[in-house]
């Protein structure tokens, strides 16, 4: 299996440092809902599981919940975004982390993005990262000034790993006053007293809260050891994030936090990133409100690379909604019966998936097998039924719902009024089974009830 190793920049071949594949997946940050942009990383991030499963490796996957410390900056200036949020809202920072943790599992679980077995909050390891803080300062790479203790990156060797620092360096506009390095980072900083913050805990070096890139090393650590197998996270990460992370690893524990780091490429809208701070976002809710089934939105991104941008429109997403509704009519004609997996069109999913999560040739090997004429379709149902734990678009289950059998009759009764020629009473048999969220498809030699998807 091959990814893309930010690190390298170049494809390698993945295998594990232990039976199991660590795999670290940079999590929210909880103070407002979610957009499709953040949920393509998710996304993306889960193929990846699914695709190390399919290679029969097992997997112990983290993923953190930013519930403090993450500014409305990424470099270190500005509001907590908690803090912030819930000043807007009225509400306790606690209140405001809880219920968009809540609201972000369920999108979760809409896109049928599989759990990570370890969700850790920020908040539960505060200890761990004073501690973390504490080997840094004793190995001299911190600073302390008015507003934080700081990590020096003029100290560390290397530093920017993952990046280019003359753009970075060139690119920052906002800079604390005392910082020794534009790059350096805060460890932790301190509450101001007129800031009156709700989220804050005692240090050696004054009340105060974590930094948001200390965070993520010590949940990671905390859970999968250092280093473990693959570091996950969106395009900007790399940047600032990520480095950051890098940088604190290799002066406390003397080597870099992960092994493999990748990241997906973001989801435009009309060629820009989708972000909050740029306007126009899109969530799940709205898309469903529109009448869109998640699994939709899940189709469109697995039509493109996750190393390619993805620019996100109504229409797009209408064309893979009608895509997937065609590919759920197919797999229902299949049948219900199980047959083999056929070997040819598994090696070449797999080799698809293998280069890199192309999840794109993915989709034109189970297409080419759909509409493969030669095949078995208890065969090809199976193969297909196989693909689908990596694709997870929920083929099998849509499938299996029963028609129930006042549908059936109804749709019985309706094809005798066809046959005797009296549409009239055909037609509004037809309308009742709408209501009923059923409609028929008359075929060649008889007809077909479909269910709507809602
Ligand atoms: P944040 O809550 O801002 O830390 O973002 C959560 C995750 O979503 C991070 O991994 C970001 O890199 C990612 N992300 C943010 N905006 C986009 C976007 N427009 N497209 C794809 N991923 C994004
Ligand atoms: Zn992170």
């Amino acid at each position: 299996m091959k990814l893309y190793n930010s690190l390298t920049r170049k494809k390698e071949v993945f295998s594990p440092l232990k039976k199991e594949v660590g795999l670290y997946t940079c999590g929210p940050t909880v103070y407002d809902y979610v957009h499709i942009g953040n949920l393509r990383t998710y996304l993306f991030e889960d193929i990846l599981k699914r695709t190390l499963i399919y290679n029969h490796y097992r997997v112990k996957h983290v993923m953190n919940i930013t519930d403090v410390g993450h500014l409305t900056s990424d470099e270190d200036s500005g509001e907590d975004k908690i803090e912030k949020s819930a000043k807007e809202k009225k509400k306790t920072a606690w209140e405001i982390a809880e219920y968009y943790t809540k609201a972000f599992k369920n999108d979760i679980e809409d896109l049928n993005i599989g759990s990570p077995g370890v969700y850790v909050k920020a908040t539960e390891t505060i200890e761990e990262q004073i501690e973390l803080i504490e080997i840094l300062e004793k190995k001299g790479f911190t600073y302390q000034i008015e507003d934080g203790i700081y990590f020096d990156t003029s100290k560390l060797e290397g530093y920017g790993k993952l990046t280019n620092l003359a753009d970075i360096e060139a690119g920052k506009r906002v800079d604390i006053k005392g910082k020794k390095n534009i790059t350096d980072f805060a460890l932790w900083k301190f509450s101001k007293p007129e800031e009156k913050r709700q989220m804050e805990w005692n240090s050696p070096w004054g009340v105060g809260f974590p930094g948001w890139h200390t965070e993520c090393v010590v949940m990671a650590k905390k859970y999968l050891g250092v280093p473990f197998d693959i570091h996950c996270g969106g395009i900007d990460h790399v940047e600032i994030h990520h480095p950051n992370e890098i940088a604190q690893s290799e002066a406390a524990f003397g080597e870099n936090l992960a092994r493999f780091w990748m990241h997906g490429e973001f989801l435009n809208l009309k060629d820009e990133k989708m972000s909050k701070s740029k306007g126009g976002i899109v969530t799940l809710s709205r898309l469903k409100e529109e009448g869109f089934d998640p699994l939709a939105y899940r189709y469109l991104t697995l039509n493109a690379h996750y190393r390619s941008k993805l620019n996100f429109s109504t229409e797009a997403l209408s064309g893979a909604q009608n895509s997937l509704n065609k590919l759920r009519e197919r797999f229902l004609d299949l049948g219900h019966e199980e047959g083999k997996v056929i070997e040819k069109y598994k090696k070449q999913f797999l080799e698809a998936m293998n280069d890199d999560l192309n999840a794109p040739k993915a989709l034109e090997v189970l297409w080419n097998l759909i509409k493969d004429k030669n095949e078995k379709e208890n065969d090809k149902k199976s193969t297909v039924t196989d693909f689908d734990n990596v694709l997870g678009l929920s083929l099998s289950s849509k499938a299996t719902e029963e028609t129930p059998e006042e549908v059936k009759e109804l749709a019985e009764k309706r094809e005798k009024y066809r046959e005797n020629k009296d549409f009239e009473k055909a037609d509004e048999i037809r309308s009742k089974l709408e209501k009923m969220g059923y409609y028929i498809e008359d075929t060649k030699e008889s007809y077909k009830i479909r269910k709507y998807d809602k």
